[in-house]
């Protein structure tokens, strides 16, 4: 396979991951919906169960705006559409872990509209302390607990072993991935590495882990390589799909690192493999580098040593309109790319997208770049 039929692969996958999930479940196993990347999947993939990343994006809120209220992001709103649309009818459970407002709206609506799909709410402490890191193993456990009489499967320490293993694996894979886009030509645009990161989020690992180990290899063969004059990186939460970085890679940037949940958070850090595996995926998910903790030491760390490492040249912040952990986030780490003096733009954004005055923004930007 040719590098860019190797990338079209995680392309494909990611835009028939409805088809593959709803395949899974039709082999009569189960399919478990993650709200945001706090949920341990680990703990899934050992019921024997596929883990499905949950996106928003949709064109219209019309159902959804019935039972949300008009401040509630878009992200939640796209996933409440899609839900009552029937558009996730695959997934036999929901978790969502309790990181903000939003999200404990929909939890509170969901339980009193509908059981199918079930939600499970997985309590996440905002505290970092050592208390927090029990807390939070306990939920894990319950967690747990709860899928082994959910899936009918018994989640042994093997099992979960083993899991931690394939996860880590991805991950692994997905790091070599990332450092090739050091390089001054970087192999691959920021848009397709968004590609392999989502569908990451969507497939089954095993599969994923196969085919990202040939696109390694086909990527050092790659003949057309990506053209961009200005090396950036993109921060904030989870993007739906490809649209906002085609725009700015269409605009003469190259994307060539991010701070996303979609991307690099996803699979930065590994869980340690030792004696307790339950406890050491806690302690993976809690030390994210999130906005959910109680200061944004963690974030503005991975942020700038992203842009050291990956010699970025400007920064695209993308938050979500109400999406207030990004949003209290925001100025403080506006503050610290001042004083590196990293030039930024930031980008509040819904949807549907408004590609055109998007495009206006980012081409101003690396016009002042240039
Ligand atoms: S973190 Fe932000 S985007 Fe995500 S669900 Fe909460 S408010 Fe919405």
């Amino acid at each position: 396979m040719t590098a860019n039929g190797a990338v079209d692969k995680f392309r494909e996958l990611f835009e028939t991951r409805d088809a593959i999930a709803a395949e899974w479940k039709n082999r009569g196993k189960k399919t478990i919906g993650c709200i945001s990347i706090y949920t341990p999947e680990e703990v899934i993939y050992a019921a024997e169960s596929l883990p499905v990343g949950i996106l928003g994006g949709t064109k219209s809120f019309a159902k959804a705006n019935v039972y949300l209220p008009s401040f509630s992001c878009s992200f939640i709103c796209g996933f409440l559409e899609k839900l009552l649309e029937n558009e996730y009818r695959y997934l036999d459970l929901v978790t969502l872990p309790s990181l903000c407002d939003s999200i404990w709206g929909f939890y509170s609506i969901w339980k009193q509209i509908s059981s199918n799909p079930e939600i499970y709410l997985l309590h996440y402490p905002s505290k970092r302390s050592g208390e927090a890191i029990k807390y939070f193993t306990k939920e894990v456990e319950k967690f747990k607990n709860f899928l082994e009489k959910f899936t009918g499967k018994e989640i042994s320490k093997k099992a979960l072993e083993i899991a931690v293993d394939v996860y880590n694996e991805n991950r692994r894979l997905l790091k070599r991935l990332y450092m090739l886009r050091k390089s001054e030509s970087p192999p691959i645009f920021g848009f397709e590495a968004l590609e392999v990161v989502l569908s990451s989020m969507t497939t089954p690992k095993t599969l994923h882990n196969e085919l990202l180990k040939e696109l390694l290899t086909d990527l050092a063969a790659r003949q057309e390589y990506p053209e961009g004059e200005v090396r950036l990186l993109i921060s904030g939460h989870i993007l739906d799909n490809t649209d906002i970085l085609r725009v700015v890679e269409g605009a003469g940037g190259l994307v060539v690192a991010d701070d996303l949940d979609s991307g690099s958070r996803y699979f930065w850090s590994l869980v340690e493999n030792t004696h307790n595996p339950i406890e050491n995926v806690s302690q993976r998910y809690l030390n994210l580098p999130s906005p959910y903790g109680p200061n944004v030491k963690g974030r503005i760390k991975h942020l700038t040593d992203m842009i050291k490492e990956f010699n970025v040249e400007g920064v695209v912040f993308l938050t979500r309109r109400f999406c207030d952990p990004y949003l209290f986030d925001h100025p403080i780490l506006e503050q610290v790319l001042k004083q590196l003096g990293v030039p930024f733009l930031h980008l509040e954004h819904a949807y549907p997208l408004a590609k055109a005055s998007l495009r206006t923004r980012v081409e101003a930007f690396i016009e002042m770049l240039r």
